[in-house]
């Protein structure tokens, strides 16, 4: 189902702006991005063709730092969604109070489509078109759909070549080029925690609760991998060509070495093929979408049989479905949230590259634990200090209270 991310964004916007009573124009200040970059990028491609490429780069807001988000490549990538994950990523970073701002970028592009030569070529060629307007202090990338460490240590080469050494450009890196221990479980080790979290404050028992994933790739398979340690029965998983259910529990630890060696999850042994549309209203504890946007719609929402609902991806259900959610009593725990262990210890890992000075992996996720479970109660004490707010309005009611008091105190309405 085609999903307008903007106006999605706008509506979960609007409820928290309205529920602030904050002041119009400052409102619409904080709504829309900063600035809006659109390049063409040609890539003569191995057979000797030239095609050309759309990639954006959006940034949303910076008053309270740098601006900080991912970079997608996607064939559905376009300004619009761009846009909305650019304004998702300030309300993140204000809400789990780290020093950015908000930014996203893509490229249109099926990443499958090319050889790693031509990949590699296309992300330099990206990075020297958005330079004028990224760096250490201005805007730093990070890895998103179809992106990797390996995507981010072309970028930091590409821009070190013409700016001097700067691993900081990028988080996300491998660690023997300045990445940060712990950066890549981080989105699925945070889902994890608040899923955990949300489990204690809402009653439901951790140990043998079910859960659903939808996606398994870096977020969805990093949470698998924790919910399991935690004593989880993860009883599906997909990746975009459908899932695998078992209603005894899948073996995760056995699953990942699988796909490593297969590189797919559908021939896994013992288990039945479920097709991502049942797999998201499979009865369950949890379930936690972590592929793209606009999954859980007003087509499906009522079929929703979970008991909460923890945004691993950006965007996963649109305002109709939240409205039906909410009417069935299915919480939902909102990805600026859910997802932000990625940016947290994206920020750490930008901190050890600004100091040169590299952490233990233990120290990281410590920090990581407090940050997610101090943010988890604040937004439930929010919500629940008055009866009808759900956690997304909590959470955006909260974020978007720091931008405007750091908009307002830099002088930016005045
Ligand atoms: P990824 O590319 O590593 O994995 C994406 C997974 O989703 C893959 O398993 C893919 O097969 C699956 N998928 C793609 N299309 C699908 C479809 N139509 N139906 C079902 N599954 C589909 O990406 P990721 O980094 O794990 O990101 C997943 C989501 O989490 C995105 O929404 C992203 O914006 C969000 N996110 C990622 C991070 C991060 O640190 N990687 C941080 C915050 C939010």
């Amino acid at each position: 189902m085609d999903v307008d991310n903007f106006k999605a964004y706008c509506d979960q916007f609007d409820r928290a702006v309205n529920e602030l009573k904050l002041d119009k124009n400052l409102a619409t200040l904080l709504k829309y991005p900063d600035r809006e970059i659109k390049v063409e990028l040609p890539l003569v491609k191995e057979d000797g063709s030239l095609k050309v490429y759309k990639g954006f780069r959006i940034q949303h807001n910076d008053a309270r730092g740098p601006c900080k988000g991912g970079l997608r490549y996607h064939h559905l990538v376009d300004a619009n969604e761009v846009r909305a994950l650019s304004a998702l990523m300030t309300f993140k970073t204000a809400l789990v109070n780290i020093p950015f701002g908000g930014a996203k970028g893509g490229i249109q592009i099926d990443p499958k489509e090319l050889s790693c030569r031509e990949l590699e070529q296309l992300t330099r060629t990206f990075v020297r078109s958005i330079t004028p307007v990224i760096g250490l202090h201005t805007d730093i990338p990070a890895p998103d759909v179809n992106t990797n460490a390996q995507v981010m240590a072309w970028f930091m080469d590409e821009y070190s070549q013409i700016n001097g050494y700067t691993p900081g450009i990028v988080t996300g890196k491998p660690i023997s080029l300045g990445g940060s221990k712990g950066r890549e479980a981080a989105t699925g080790l945070g889902a994890s925690i608040i899923l955990r979290e949300t489990a204690k404050y809402r009653n439901i028992p951790l140990q043998g609760a079910s859960v659903v994933i939808q996606g398994f790739g870096n977020v969805g398979s990093w949470a698998a991998r924790t919910l399991h340690s935690y004593g989880c029965k993860i009883i599906a998983v997909s990746d975009a060509a459908g899932g695998i259910y078992s209603k005894y529990g899948l073996d995760i630890p056995k699953l990942i070495e699988w796909q490593k060696e297969n590189d797919s999850i559908h021939s896994f042994k013992g288990v039945e093929p479920i097709d991502n549309e049942a797999l998201l209203c499979l009865p369950c504890d949890f379930l936690i979408p972590a592929a793209l946007g606009g999954v859980i719609h007003k087509l499906n929402a009522e079929a929703i049989k979970c008991k909460v609902i923890i945004e691993g991806a950006n965007g996963p259900t649109t305002p109709s479905a939240d409205e039906i959610l909410w009417k069935k009593n299915i919480p939902v725990v909102p990805d600026i949230l859910s997802n932000a262990g990625g940016v947290i210890v994206s920020y750490y890992e930008w901190v050890q590259n600004l100091q040169h000075n590299y952490w233990e992996e233990k120290y990281i996720n410590s920090k990581l634990e407090k940050k997610l479970v101090d943010s988890f109660y604040e937004v439930a004490a929010l919500a629940h200090s008055k009866q009808e707010l759900s956690y997304r309005t909590a959470a955006f009611m909260l974020a978007i209270r720091r931008v405007a008091d750091a908009v307002q105190m830099r002088g930016r309405t005045t």
